[in-house]
């Protein structure tokens, strides 16, 4: 068998090495409520204070705290509006939840600790000054910092930019992911299955977790193995996207093009990687664009997603932190494997809230043509190289790709 002229190398050195060829992409202003999931900029700060007046948070009566007896109810402050109501001594106003306190008033009496008789509103609790009121500025004080650039946008900062009247914001864009299938064999999912053919499922599941790692696929569609149109389709691809991404056609079949063509047209970074599934993941820089190249079968091209290209893409939209959760767990049942790799064993990971322990079981047989072992799994099981036993009851690292559901 021929040598690979690619050296193999390690998860962690190939991460190394494609983390230091990308970056965040250039920031752009887009509107605050598309911005979920989107990394700041920009530092955002409070033009106004939060809130911008005093404003009661009970339904009830406006006070002075140091009266004494019933007070006479004067008047009304309802939420909204702007009522010139000024509360002298021995005098109530009626106000609402989210109404500014008026002006005298120091104090608010919820609804249900008063009687009301005659125009007049008798107090049945202590209160004190400040009952019941957010002062000015008590949430956010004007000027102060909210939001630093690096904050990862979700549903409580996306309300707060409303709250600020921050209606466009400065962030990081979702990259553009350029995804073509490569291989002679590869129909389209609605044609039928032909002598020799296979249906292209790399092109849609990798658009799918290039879409929930926050980028936006572009379909390249399927490219014959051939380098004519290889290298058409990649040249069209790149000034329209930010990275690319292939699968197949990077073993050692004599068919096997995209190496060459990364090593021919740009720096090919990363040519073997130390893991299975993955052997073959591929990384190199072409017109200045990072390239992936997953290897064919199903489960190569999305686990070698997952290690190498997921951090990469969430770098790329500012992220800060790229890791997924790990966890140790207990396997359920013995595994064994070929210690002359890191394996990365689809699992079900469960939680056991009796005894406070997570256990994994495999997703069955872990051929990495068999997009089925990924059906179901929430986890990776790290099986280090060196080891091939792993007895049931021993506990071993897991990646966390999703919840973990309960036993
Ligand atoms: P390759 O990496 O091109 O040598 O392909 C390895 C294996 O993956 C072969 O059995 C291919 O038929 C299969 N394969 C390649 N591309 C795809 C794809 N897009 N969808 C499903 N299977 C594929
Ligand atoms: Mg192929």
């Amino acid at each position: 068998m021929p040598e690979s002229p690619y050296p193999m190398i390690p998860v962690a050195e190939a991460l190394a090495m494609i983390l230091r060829e990308v970056a965040p992409l250039p920031s752009v202003d887009v509107p605050f409520a598309d911005a979920e999931g989107l990394v700041l900029a920009e530092n955002v700060r409070a033009a106004e204070p939060i809130p911008q007046f005093p404003t009661a948070t009970v339904d009830g009566f406006a006070v002075r705290a140091a009266d004494s007896g019933a007070r006479r109810i004067i008047g009304a402050q309802m939420a909204g509006e702007f009522a010139a109501v000024r509360v002298g001594a021995g005098e109530a106003a009626r106000v609402t939840t989210g109404a500014t306190l008026p002006a005298g008033a120091d104090a608010m009496v919820m609804i249900e600790d008063t009687i009301e008789r005659d125009g007049m509103v008798e107090i049945t609790a202590p209160v004190s000054a400040g009952d019941n009121i957010r002062p000015v500025g008590n949430d956010v004080a004007a000027g102060q910092m909210v939001l630093p650039a690096g904050t990862v946008l979700h549903p409580p900062e996306i309300g707060l930019l409303a709250m600020l009247g921050k209606t466009t914001v400065r962030v990081h864009p979702r990259p553009k992911v350029g995804v073509m299938s490569t291989g002679d064999e590869l129909l389209e999912p609605h044609e039928p299955l032909a002598p020799g053919k296979v249906r292209d499922a790399n092109r849609f599941a990798l658009m799918g977790v290039v879409r929930q790692a926050g980028g936006l696929p572009v379909d390249f569609g399927i490219v014959r193995d051939e380098t004519g149109g290889l290298a058409e389709t990649i040249e069209r691809a790149l000034p329209q996207v930010d990275v690319l991404l292939t699968s197949g056609g990077v073993s050692m079949g004599q068919r096997d093009l995209v190496k060459p063509y990364i090593a021919e047209h740009g720096v090919l970074l990363v040519g073997r990687v130390n893991s299975r599934p993955g052997k073959p993941v591929t990384f190199g820089m072409v017109g200045g664009k990072p390239f992936f190249a997953m290897p064919g079968n199903p489960v190569s091209a999305l686990v070698g997603f997952e290690n190498l290209m997921r951090p990469a893409l969430l770098k790329m939209a500012g992220y800060k932190n790229l890791f997924r959760p790990r966890r140790k767990v207990i396997l359920e049942h013995p595994i064994r494997h070929h210690p002359d790799r890191v394996e990365y064993q689809r699992a079900t990971v469960i939680f056991h809230p009796a005894d406070d322990t997570f256990t994994a079981r495999t997703t069955g047989g872990q051929g990495s043509a068999r997009l089925l072992s990924l059906h179901g799994a929430n986890a990776l099981l790290i099986l280090p190289d060196g080891q091939s036993e792993f007895p049931a009851g021993s506990a071993v690292e897991a990646i966390l790709l999703a919840e973990v559901g309960d036993a």
